[in-house]
Protein backbone atom coordinates (compact mmCIF):
# COMPACT_ATOMS: atom_id res chain seq x y z
CA UNK A 1 0.00 0.00 0.00
CA UNK A 2 1.13 3.49 -1.11
CA UNK A 3 1.44 5.85 1.72
CA UNK A 4 -0.49 9.08 1.46
CA UNK A 5 1.92 12.11 1.49
CA UNK A 6 1.02 14.31 4.79
CA UNK A 7 0.27 17.86 4.07
CA UNK A 8 1.01 20.61 6.52
CA UNK A 9 -0.77 23.36 4.94
CA UNK A 10 -2.31 24.84 1.91
CA UNK A 11 1.08 26.58 1.32
CA UNK A 12 2.99 23.60 1.56
CA UNK A 13 0.30 21.60 -0.62
CA UNK A 14 0.48 24.60 -3.39
CA UNK A 15 4.37 24.18 -3.06
CA UNK A 16 4.04 20.94 -3.48
CA UNK A 17 1.97 21.24 -6.62
CA UNK A 18 2.60 23.98 -8.60
CA UNK A 19 -0.22 25.52 -10.91
CA UNK A 20 -0.39 24.25 -14.39
CA UNK A 21 -0.49 27.67 -15.52
CA UNK A 22 -0.16 31.06 -13.48
CA UNK A 23 -2.94 33.74 -13.07
CA UNK A 24 -3.58 36.00 -14.86
CA UNK A 25 -4.16 39.99 -14.79
CA UNK A 26 -6.58 40.94 -17.29
CA UNK A 27 -9.69 42.89 -18.15
CA UNK A 28 -13.27 42.08 -17.60
CA UNK A 29 -15.44 41.61 -19.98
CA UNK A 30 -18.09 43.16 -18.56
CA UNK A 31 -17.11 45.65 -15.80
CA UNK A 32 -13.73 46.02 -17.40
CA UNK A 33 -11.78 46.44 -13.81
CA UNK A 34 -8.80 43.99 -13.53
CA UNK A 35 -8.80 40.84 -11.74
CA UNK A 36 -6.34 38.01 -11.41
CA UNK A 37 -7.85 35.72 -14.08
CA UNK A 38 -7.66 31.44 -13.67
CA UNK A 39 -7.63 29.44 -16.07
CA UNK A 40 -10.81 27.85 -17.82
CA UNK A 41 -11.28 27.01 -21.71
CA UNK A 42 -14.78 27.70 -21.27
CA UNK A 43 -16.06 29.71 -24.08
CA UNK A 44 -12.52 31.58 -23.63
CA UNK A 45 -10.26 33.30 -26.59
CA UNK A 46 -7.16 33.02 -24.34
CA UNK A 47 -7.75 30.06 -22.17
CA UNK A 48 -8.85 32.42 -19.33
CA UNK A 49 -11.88 33.76 -17.63
CA UNK A 50 -13.60 35.80 -19.01
CA UNK A 51 -15.13 37.84 -15.99
CA UNK A 52 -13.84 39.04 -12.53
CA UNK A 53 -17.17 37.45 -10.53
CA UNK A 54 -20.42 35.79 -10.95
CA UNK A 55 -22.60 39.00 -10.72
CA UNK A 56 -20.83 40.35 -13.80
CA UNK A 57 -21.45 36.71 -15.57
CA UNK A 58 -24.95 36.74 -15.01
CA UNK A 59 -25.05 40.61 -16.14
CA UNK A 60 -23.48 39.87 -19.46
CA UNK A 61 -26.20 37.34 -20.37
CA UNK A 62 -28.41 38.86 -18.98
CA UNK A 63 -30.35 41.74 -22.10
CA UNK A 64 -31.84 43.86 -19.27
CA UNK A 65 -31.55 47.74 -20.19
CA UNK A 66 -31.28 50.44 -18.08
CA UNK A 67 -34.51 52.96 -16.66
CA UNK A 68 -35.09 56.24 -15.21
CA UNK A 69 -37.11 55.85 -11.87
CA UNK A 70 -40.52 57.80 -12.08
CA UNK A 71 -40.28 58.60 -8.42
CA UNK A 72 -36.83 59.65 -7.46
CA UNK A 73 -35.63 59.66 -11.09
CA UNK A 74 -32.38 57.94 -10.61
CA UNK A 75 -31.62 55.77 -13.03
CA UNK A 76 -31.61 51.71 -12.51
CA UNK A 77 -30.98 48.38 -14.42
CA UNK A 78 -33.81 45.64 -15.26
CA UNK A 79 -33.06 41.89 -16.14
CA UNK A 80 -34.90 41.08 -19.82
CA UNK A 81 -37.12 38.60 -17.51
CA UNK A 82 -38.38 41.55 -14.81
CA UNK A 83 -39.07 43.27 -17.68
CA UNK A 84 -40.89 40.15 -19.05
CA UNK A 85 -42.94 39.86 -15.95
CA UNK A 86 -44.06 42.91 -15.09
CA UNK A 87 -43.20 45.19 -18.06
CA UNK A 88 -40.27 47.75 -18.34
CA UNK A 89 -40.15 51.27 -16.70
CA UNK A 90 -41.40 52.04 -13.30
CA UNK A 91 -39.88 52.49 -10.13
CA UNK A 92 -36.14 51.91 -8.77
CA UNK A 93 -37.34 50.66 -5.09
CA UNK A 94 -40.16 49.34 -3.16
CA UNK A 95 -40.43 52.60 -1.45
CA UNK A 96 -40.14 54.71 -4.20
CA UNK A 97 -43.26 52.31 -5.50
CA UNK A 98 -45.22 53.37 -2.25
CA UNK A 99 -44.74 57.01 -3.03
CA UNK A 100 -45.44 57.40 -6.40
CA UNK A 101 -48.60 54.23 -7.03
CA UNK A 102 -50.75 56.32 -5.16
CA UNK A 103 -54.61 57.96 -6.24
CA UNK A 104 -55.18 58.29 -9.93
CA UNK A 105 -51.78 55.96 -10.88
CA UNK A 106 -52.13 53.01 -8.43
CA UNK A 107 -53.71 50.21 -10.44
CA UNK A 108 -56.97 49.27 -8.19
CA UNK A 109 -58.08 53.31 -9.11
CA UNK A 110 -61.35 53.22 -10.69
CA UNK A 111 -61.86 57.30 -12.13
CA UNK A 112 -62.23 57.88 -8.01
CA UNK A 113 -65.53 56.13 -7.44
CA UNK A 114 -66.49 52.61 -6.08
CA UNK A 115 -69.54 51.23 -5.39
CA UNK A 116 -70.10 49.99 -1.36
CA UNK A 117 -71.61 46.80 0.21
CA UNK A 118 -74.74 48.64 -0.04
CA UNK A 119 -74.64 49.94 -3.80
CA UNK A 120 -73.86 52.78 -2.85
CA UNK A 121 -71.91 55.47 -5.08
CA UNK A 122 -68.56 56.89 -3.01
CA UNK A 123 -66.32 59.58 -4.24
CA UNK A 124 -62.81 59.57 -3.28
CA UNK A 125 -62.10 62.28 -1.36
CA UNK A 126 -59.31 61.79 1.44
CA UNK A 127 -60.22 64.11 4.57
CA UNK A 128 -58.47 64.82 7.57
CA UNK A 129 -59.32 62.45 10.84
CA UNK A 130 -60.90 59.87 8.72
CA UNK A 131 -59.63 56.72 8.60
CA UNK A 132 -61.92 56.07 4.89
CA UNK A 133 -60.79 57.66 1.95
CA UNK A 134 -64.23 57.56 0.40
CA UNK A 135 -67.28 59.89 0.77
CA UNK A 136 -70.92 58.72 -0.17
CA UNK A 137 -72.36 60.61 -3.14
CA UNK A 138 -75.40 61.39 -0.67
CA UNK A 139 -73.30 63.44 1.93
CA UNK A 140 -71.14 64.98 -1.01
CA UNK A 141 -74.81 66.50 -2.49
CA UNK A 142 -76.24 67.29 1.01
CA UNK A 143 -72.86 68.84 1.45
CA UNK A 144 -73.13 70.70 -1.44
CA UNK A 145 -76.38 72.31 -0.80
CA UNK A 146 -76.24 73.60 3.01
CA UNK A 147 -72.62 75.30 1.86
CA UNK A 148 -70.53 73.28 4.93
CA UNK A 149 -69.11 69.65 5.71
CA UNK A 150 -71.36 67.34 7.56
CA UNK A 151 -70.27 66.30 10.83
CA UNK A 152 -69.81 62.94 12.13
CA UNK A 153 -73.52 63.12 14.09
CA UNK A 154 -75.31 63.91 10.82
CA UNK A 155 -76.80 60.91 9.30
CA UNK A 156 -78.21 61.69 5.73
CA UNK A 157 -80.89 59.40 4.16
CA UNK A 158 -82.34 58.99 1.24
CA UNK A 159 -86.51 59.64 1.18
CA UNK A 160 -87.58 56.98 -1.40
CA UNK A 161 -84.52 54.59 0.41
CA UNK A 162 -83.04 54.34 -3.11
CA UNK A 163 -79.28 53.72 -3.43
CA UNK A 164 -78.91 55.37 -6.60
CA UNK A 165 -80.93 58.34 -6.04
CA UNK A 166 -78.88 61.09 -4.70
CA UNK A 167 -80.32 64.52 -5.97
CA UNK A 168 -80.91 67.11 -3.18
CA UNK A 169 -85.14 66.84 -3.16
CA UNK A 170 -84.16 63.25 -2.40
CA UNK A 171 -82.11 64.04 0.79
CA UNK A 172 -82.82 64.53 4.91
CA UNK A 173 -80.37 64.97 7.27
CA UNK A 174 -81.19 63.48 10.04
CA UNK A 175 -79.17 65.33 13.45
CA UNK A 176 -78.03 62.49 14.88
CA UNK A 177 -77.58 58.74 15.05
CA UNK A 178 -80.09 57.87 17.14
CA UNK A 179 -83.16 59.75 15.08
CA UNK A 180 -82.30 57.92 12.26
CA UNK A 181 -82.64 54.87 14.04
CA UNK A 182 -85.72 55.85 15.20
CA UNK A 183 -86.82 56.74 11.79
CA UNK A 184 -85.49 53.28 10.79
CA UNK A 185 -87.37 51.41 13.13
CA UNK A 186 -90.81 53.96 12.97
CA UNK A 187 -91.10 55.11 16.45
CA UNK A 188 -90.01 58.63 14.29
CA UNK A 189 -92.19 59.05 11.14
CA UNK A 190 -90.33 58.11 8.15
CA UNK A 191 -89.71 61.89 6.72
CA UNK A 192 -91.37 62.45 3.26
CA UNK A 193 -89.52 65.89 2.73
CA UNK A 194 -86.32 67.09 2.01
CA UNK A 195 -84.76 69.21 5.29
CA UNK A 196 -81.70 70.61 3.02
CA UNK A 197 -82.94 73.56 2.52
CA UNK A 198 -83.49 74.44 5.94
CA UNK A 199 -80.18 73.37 6.87
CA UNK A 200 -78.89 75.89 4.07
CA UNK A 201 -80.42 78.45 5.69
CA UNK A 202 -78.57 78.37 8.54
CA UNK A 203 -75.15 77.73 7.03
CA UNK A 204 -72.66 77.07 9.32
CA UNK A 205 -74.91 75.63 13.06
CA UNK A 206 -75.32 72.05 13.04
ZN1 LIG B 1 -16.50 42.47 -13.83
ZN1 LIG C 1 -36.62 55.72 -7.29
Amino acid sequence: MIPLPEYKDRQHWNSVHPPLLPRKAKACDFCESVFNAKRSAHRSTDGYKRYCSNQCRFRAMDRGDEFQCLNCGSVFYMKKSKQDRRGPGGCCSKECRDVYYVGARCKGFRNGYVANARGEHMTLLPRQGYAGKYIGDHRLSAIKVIGRMLTRDEFVIRLDRNPEHNEPDNLFICCSNSEYSKRRSGSLPWPVKSNLMEYAATKGQP
